[in-house]
């Protein structure tokens, strides 16, 4: 700050010598003249011996005159030069702040007033504008791969190709990161042209690149905002819209706001693709931002709550245990569905604390229950990633006093894609230890054959929308029958998940040994009521539990919990 004031005031400075110095140099001139015209002259004669010396004190007038003429001109040049530097200077600070170092594409600053500045014009022409919004899909993945020097230099490429496909009159910014943004002018009755250009971007951007120290496609996600969304008309008919639109002043914030809120959906929906912004996307986000503000507050607050569903043994109809499902009662959002919040507490990375929560309260739980009974949780592919996932959760269960033999962990496919290595050793180290694993949703994923025979895994767990079809008219039980078949192969037991009626029940016990779990057992149930149905069954520890798990037939069970409840 200091700095910056002196600088300005050394400029100040500066320009009062210039004027004084300009004073002095017109002064000089007008003086040379006034007195050179008569002196000069005099001077001459004299030389030529045509006439007397001219007056000592004219002469040194005359000379101190050219003096000060001479020093005006120098001065002049010095400051035209000053000048130039300056304006230099300027012109390297103003690119330096308004571009992108690394690419030398405009930055995030300069891309709202020149967006703006482009709408302008384009409206006196009748023409509207698209803001692009581009962002580099699994970018991060890339950069940890390939180093960030690497990084750095796919970000040059992809800009010098995006630049490259920019139409005559269109912007080109780095937003940051791997982001970056377009802005084009079209026709607006052919919004088509912007499809066009998009599909150029998508199918052009991901070439290899030719760098030998890098080896991937980048592909790219796209949102579209246009001016014709942001039209004050559309703003009107939606009041909640127009106070925002108020909120982001101009034109170009509005634009990039929207095209961003659509790029996330591009990359909902599977990445590698463009969408245009519409307006139940912004309701989603905000009501994606109160879950994910919720789920902070819920887990400050305790309104997380595993809930148990049975597990049976098929063939025996005996109770063997429960698996904890996530339950979250939300004071503002109501019951909210493990489907929608487990995924975004993956997302927002509080997942390993919210499954710390759960799994701690059902350890608790099932601490009271008949030792014989197993106590199965789900475990997200986020948590496999910390390499010290397994010694906690044996810390956990030493903790708890909890006997390993009796956990079961559900992992689903997808954890196997990532660092199966990983995974590996973790899965080696909690069987070791007497934990079971189990995996989960099996058809939905990629699972090779391969994958399956070199992973140690306890269970296979079949899909419940593979069981449910059992029930249509058209049921085609073979590929189930194949898939407990595969289990056989590989010596893996099978449980099948989703059973809802007689129908499929029966159905599946003619398939083989299976467990199975599903409504036609009864909802999954808070620990106070599960705890209720064991105390009914003599199932609790401190009730008096029998030598053998009873035969639990659907009717005993709704029986006996009716008559405890
Ligand atoms: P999942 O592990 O496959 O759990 C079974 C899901 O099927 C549960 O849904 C359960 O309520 C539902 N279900 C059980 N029987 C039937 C049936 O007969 N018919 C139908 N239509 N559905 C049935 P829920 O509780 O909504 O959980 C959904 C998924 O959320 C779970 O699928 C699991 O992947 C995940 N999840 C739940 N709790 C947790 C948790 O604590 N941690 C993690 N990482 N994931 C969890
Ligand atoms: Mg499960
Ligand atoms: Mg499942």
């Amino acid at each position: 700050m200091g700095n910056r004031i002196r600088q300005v005031a050394s400029r100040v400075g500066t320009a009062e010598r210039d004027f004084i110095t300009l004073g002095i140099a017109t002064g000089a001139i007008l003086m040379f003249v006034g007195t050179g015209g008569s002196v000069l002259p005099m001077i001459i004669r004299y030389l030529r011996g045509m006439g007397a010396a001219p007056d000592a004190m004219l002469v040194n007038a005359l000379l101190l005159n050219i003096a000060l003429i001479i020093f005006g001109w120098r001065r002049y040049r010095e400051l035209t030069q000053e000048i130039a530097e300056r304006r230099q200077a300027e012109e390297v600070a103003r690119q330096l702040a308004e571009t992108d170092p690394l690419t030398g594409c405009l930055n995030r600053r300069s891309i709202s007033p020149a967006t703006d500045q482009l709408v302008e014009s384009s409206r006196a022409k009748g023409q509207a504008v698209a803001f692009l919004m581009i962002d580099l899909d699994n970018f991060k993945q890339v950069n940890d791969l390939n180093g960030h020097a690497a990084g750095d230099r796919i970000l040059v490429r992809m800009a010098e190709r995006i630049g490259s496909l920019l139409p005559a009159g269109a912007l080109l910014a780095r937003l940051g990161g791997d982001e970056f943004a377009c802005v084009v002018p079209y026709d607006a009755g052919r919004p088509n042209y912007v499809d066009r250009f998009c599909e150029k971007l998508i199918d052009t951007v991901p070439a290899p690149i030719a760098d030998p120290g890098i080896s991937v496609l980048v592909t790219v996600s796209i949102g579209i905002a246009s001016t014709q969304m942001v039209a004050p008309a559309t703003a009107a008919q939606q009041p909640a819209d127009a106070a925002k639109c108020a909120a982001e002043k101009t034109v170009a914030q509005a634009l990039l706001h929207k095209a961003d809120i659509a790029m996330y959906q591009a990359k909902k929906k599977g990445k590698n693709r463009h969408f245009w912004f519409e307006m139940p996307m912004e309701l989603e986000l905000q009501v994606r931002n109160e879950i994910e503000s919720g789920i902070r507050k819920g887990l400050l607050n305790g309104e997380f709550e595993p809930f148990y569903e049975q597990q049976i043994n098929l063939e025996t109809n005996e109770l063997v245990g429960f698996e904890m499902l996530a339950r979250w009662h939300s004071p503002t959002l109501g019951d909210v569905s493990p489907e929608i919040f487990i995924p975004i507490a993956e997302e927002i990375g509080v997942i390993t604390q919210l499954s710390d929560q759960l799994i701690d309260a059902a350890l608790l739980e099932a601490m009271q229950w008949d030792p014989r009974l197993t106590l199965s949780v789900n475990i997200s592919p986020v948590q496999m990633r910390d390499p010290w996932f397994s010694q906690k959760l044996l810390k956990k269960l030493i903790l708890h006093n909890f006997p390993p033999h009796r956990l079961d962990l559900e992992i689903t496919e997808s954890c196997l894609h990532q660092n199966l290595g990983n995974v590996r050793v973790m899965i080696t180290s909690l069987r070791n230890q007497g934990v079971r694993i189990s995996l989960d949703d099996f058809g939905t994923g990629y699972s090779s054959l391969s994958q399956l025979r070199s992973l140690p895994f306890d269970r296979l767990k079949i899909d419940r929308s593979f069981i449910q079809e059992l029930q249509s008219d058209t049921a085609n039980p073979e590929l189930i029958k194949a898939i407990i078949s595969l289990g056989e192969c590989l010596n893996l037991p099978v449980t099948a998940e989703g059973i809802e009626n007689v129908q499929i029940l029966e159905t599946l016990k003619q398939f083989g040994q299976l467990k199975g779990q599903g409504f036609h057992y009864g909802m999954p149930e808070s620990g106070s009521d599960v705890r209720r149905r064991l105390r009914s069954l003599k199932l609790l520890k401190h009730s008096g539990a029998g030598a053998d798990l009873p035969i639990l037939v659907p009717e005993d069970m709704a029986k006996s919990v009716g008559q405890t409840g």
